[in-house]
């Protein structure tokens, strides 16, 4: 070879590396769905400093830019990294360490259940989650006296699925001084015969509540990094959590400070008089995980233990219309307060009842201020008349409650009311966005399930056959933006992630089956192979 000729291949090697920009991390070879504006595909994207920097074909990509450290997914389906809209991350993590009642099939199970706990904890207060009667042959609430004669010391205080009743034994009602004559707004004692029965519902919970010892730091920070690890594990990279305190939104900021929590967290914040003055006072916290700038409000109870409100009496108990869990006055003043900041306000509401009042509400105190972005938690049961109010306020769904409930719903609300029920594509159709989420620990944190029920409205048992009321199904484009850029958006966190676009962050997940074209009942059974925030593997 002549000299020129070498000098001048080795100027092309070298100009070739010094024109290649050097990134953190090249995905290539991949079926991306990027959720973008035009829903469009892609095949490799580069990350530099946890956001992606390019996107295209895996020619396009590796002729731009060189890596230490590369991906090749083989031709697997990578997605945005997903967010639950609404759920309880840190609640998750505590239940972790409580007695889980989820799936017994009877009232002697669920005793079995806390004895084998006792026997392996031997703790002092137990604590535990997931009965739900409707599961159960005698579709009746339990009552104390089997607990009381397993536990005649240790107190006991176990809740419903749906966290709005509370089962507890006579040692606990004892240290509460709860007897037959307590009286309770917003709730109630159950009682037979005038008798307590153990359990309490809604604000009667409280009292319980109250004598709950806290758990420590240690315990705290435990809870957050296994409900990190499990949600990682699932494919969530956002959660938004319904309702923290002061302490354990400090507590998630200082981890995430030091590195030792990756999780992005949407901190509403409980809208307690403490913390409202806290916050509406010290404004708007933001930093790429944490993100505090909403207060969760609790309307009214849940459908399943009959404290959501109604219009109309409940239809399987005469004279019964439910309760609001917080006063009306109480809901006002709370929303005429945080329409003068730039704070969201997120209410619980399943009723229609309690729906058209914060409705109504949000409407009174917004006024003419537009991407405001408030929310209606639930949003399960909307008057026909209402469903108009929902082009400005976002309906927060969760697609898992409509196939758990809909075994007794028409119960509950009769074959007319339940017409506007669950009524998820309608709220789509008037809102043009919805947020969803699971409610976990009240539903199982996997969002593929969401995804399922979403699109095919059964549960895991593929009922009901042709799926419940299907005029309300979502279809797949529109079930993976609920759970990615539209989420997003209902955090105002659209322009930061939600989709695989050039300066998102660089959150994505790996799934070994492409969910946008496999047959719909092999869905809940998609595994997540790899989790990435920031451009860092996380599972
Ligand atoms: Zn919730």
């Amino acid at each position: 070879m002549y000299k020129p000729l070498i000098y001048l291949v080795i100027a092309i090697v070298i100009s070739s590396c010094v024109n290649k920009e050097q990134t953190d991390l090249i995905v290539t070879n991949a079926n991306i769905y990027t959720v973008d504006g035009e829903f469009s595909k892609a095949e490799s994207f580069a990350v530099t400093n946890g956001k992606i920097v390019a996107i295209g074909s895996s020619k396009e990509i590796n002729s731009k830019f060189v890596s230490n450290q590369s991906f090749n997914a083989e031709g697997k389906t990578i997605i945005p990294g997903l967010i639950d809209a609404h759920c309880h991350f840190y609640g998750l993590g505590l239940s972790m360490q409580k007695v889980d009642l989820r799936g017994t099939k009877s009232y002697k199970e669920v005793i079995d259940r806390i004895k084998q706990f006792q026997k392996e904890k031997n703790t002092h207060f137990i604590l535990g989650r997931g009965w739900d009667q409707n599961d159960w042959e005698i579709k009746e609430y339990p009552t104390k006296e089997k607990l009381d004669k397993v536990f005649p010391k240790t107190p006991v205080a176990v809740r419903r699925i749906d966290g709005h009743a509370l089962l507890v034994n006579q040692a606990a009602l004892n240290l509460a001084n709860i007897d037959e004559y307590t009286e309770i707004s917003g709730g109630e004692f159950v009682k037979i015969n005038g008798k307590l029965t153990g359990v309490l519902v809604d604000n009667a919970m409280g009292l319980i509540n109250k004598i709950i010892p806290n758990e420590s730091k240690k315990e705290a920070i435990q809870a957050l990094k296994n409900a990190e690890k499990y949600c990682f594990d699932l494919g969530l990279t956002t959660v938004d959590d319904a309702g923290l305190s002061k302490e354990t939104i400090d507590l998630i900021d200082s981890l995430q400070q030091a590195g030792d929590l990756k999780m992005r967290v949407y901190a509403m914040v409980s809208a307690s008089k403490n913390n409202l003055d806290y916050y509406l006072n010290n404004g708007i916290i933001k930093s790429d995980r944490l993100n505090v700038r909403s207060f969760k409000v609790y309307a009214d109870g849940a459908l399943g233990s009959r404290g959501a409100v109604l219009k109309r009496p409940y239809s399987d108990r005469e004279r019964h219309y439910g309760a609001m869990v917080t006063p009306l006055d109480t809901l006002v003043k709370i929303a005429k307060r945080i329409a003068n900041s730039n704070f969201q306000m997120n209410t619980h509401a399943i009723g229609d009842s309690a729906n058209t009042f914060i409705l109504k509400a949000y409407a009174n105190v917004l006024k003419s201020q537009t991407n405001r972005r408030w929310r209606i938690e639930h949003a399960q049961i909307i008057a026909p008349e209402d469903f108009d109010y929902f082009t400005e306020i976002i309906p927060s769904i969760q697609p898992t409650h409509a196939t758990s409930d809909m075994y007794w719903a028409t119960d509950r609300l009769g074959e007319e009311r339940i017409k506007g029920a669950y009524a998820y594509k309608k709220l789509l159709d008037i809102n043009g966005k919805i947020a969803l989420g699971t409610d976990f620990p009240v539903e199982k944190v996997n969002p593929m399930l969401t995804f399922y029920a979403a699109v095919a409205r059964k549960d895991l048992n593929g009922y009901p056959d042709g799926g419940f009321q299907m005029n309300n199904g979502l279809t797949r484009e529109e079930t993976l933006k609920g759970m990615t850029t539209w989420a997003a958006y209902s955090n105002f966190e659209e322009k930061e992630k939600g989709s695989i676009e050039i300066g998102m962050f660089a959150d994505f997940i790996v799934l070994d089956q492409d969910i946008m074209t496999i047959s719909l009942d092999k869905i809940p059974n998609i595994k997540v192979l790899e989790t990435f925030v920031n451009g860092e593997k996380v599972n």
